[in-house]
């Protein structure tokens, strides 16, 4: 299986040195999204980043007392049908404390179940994408119900975690989506980072204003105005 692998990155765990794995599939279509454009034609594209899931184990295992951790992003991991047994794989190599992170969009409350049940499939840290209000879900073609589970399951699951949001333009993302949002985030640490639009995005989202610090301020604000742990992680 082809995956895109990030070999160093200090931006995607937290406080460590990490390789990030992004799976190629999603189950939502967010029109802002990065991530699915950079898999197009990938058995055919020649590029160092796009590798086989064992060549990135391989990679993993020779610099694992150099990484603090591994994140399992994408696309959507939990999609995977192999998920268990990677994180597993990935944990053996725990005594040289790689942690594992899993990036997910909330869809698959069931797999978090499955793998929060398990010490050994547990991840280390969760990230969480809080997108838009519940109640717009069906948009992207979610489910409001799945992510409220999803939620529940990690807060209540005593993995470190936070949620995520995205600062987009104010036309698609307002304080009304922040108030829906803030009864899920509750007390958990709550990062909100710009959206920047890019080429890869269709043609209405590359005309789209980039999210300034200003906005992500404000945004941060305004959360913690309704009593959310909101982060503001001035990337
Ligand atoms: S959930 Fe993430 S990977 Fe999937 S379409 Fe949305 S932004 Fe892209």
């Amino acid at each position: 299986m082809l995956i895109n692998f990030r070999k160093t990155s200090l931006v995607d765990y937290p406080g460590k040195v990490a390789a990030v794995l992004f799976f190629r599939f999603c189950n939502l279509n967010c029109p802002w999204c990065h991530n699915r454009y950079m898999f197009t034609d990938a058995e055919d594209a020649e590029s160092d980043d796009i590798v086989s899931l064992e060549a990135a184990l391989t990679h993993i295992e020779k610099r694992k007392n150099v990484l603090g951790g591994v994140v399992l992003s994408g696309g959507e991991p939990t999609l995977y049908d192999k998920l268990p047994q990677l994180i597993r794989e990935i944990k053996t190599l725990k005594s040289t404390g790689v942690a594992v992170k899993l990036d997910t969009n909330g869809t698959m409350p069931e797999v978090l179940e499955s793998l929060f049940s398990n010490a050994g499939t547990r991840p280390d840290y969760i990230a969480c994408d809080l997108k838009l209000s519940p109640q717009r879900y069906a948009q992207l073609g979610g489910a409001a119900e799945s992510l409220a589970k999803s939620v529940e399951l990690i807060k209540s699951s005593c993995i470190e975690h936070e949620f995520r949001s995205l600062v987009l333009p104010p036309d698609v993302f307002s304080e009304k989506d922040i108030t829906d949002l803030a009864p899920l985030a509750e007390s958990s640490r709550w990062v909100f980072r710009p959206f920047k639009p890019a080429s890869s995005l269709p043609a209405d989202w590359q005309a789209k204003t980039a999210a300034t610090a200003a906005d992500v301020k404000k945004a941060v604000a305004f959360a913690h105005g309704l009593g959310a742990n909101a982060v503001d992680p001035g990337l």
